[in-house]
């Protein structure tokens, strides 16, 4: 009787056949295949981690000037499908975005042509 230890597949002890990783997907006693005697599987996976700022909270951001943006597209559904219409110029919206240097949260601010033709 054999031993195996962090094998790419569950192999049987007794019989030492090789299972498909889809044999098992956690931890417990099994019963193989090839040769009915029981066996127990030790399954390990591998842990990955991702990480995210923690958003300050409201009011507690620190924003900076990103970028500025114009909204002169509105978005609508037709036949089951997202499509953008161009507005006219009359409805365009003008914006600040504004960025967390601390969460990367972002922030819109509406502002007037005037003042968003002042930004280069
Ligand atoms: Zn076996
Ligand atoms: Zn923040």
């Amino acid at each position: 009787m054999a031993e195996y230890n962090y094998e790419d597949n569950p192999i049987c002890p007794h019989c030492d056949h090789e299972h498909s990783r889809d044999f098992c997907d956690e931890s417990g006693k099994y019963t193989c295949d090839e040769c009915g005697e029981d066996f127990n599987v030790s399954v390990y996976v591998e842990v990955t981690y991702s990480t995210s700022p923690v958003s300050c909270g409201r009011g507690k951001h620190t924003y900076e000037f990103k970028e500025k943006w114009l909204r002169n597209q509105k978005s609508t559904t037709h036949k089951g499908k997202l499509v953008f219409i161009d507005l006219p110029e009359e409805e365009h919206k003008h914006f600040r975005i504004m960025e967390c240097s601390k969460c990367g949260e972002k922030e819109y601010v509406q502002i007037s042509k005037t003042e968003y033709d002042d930004i280069d």
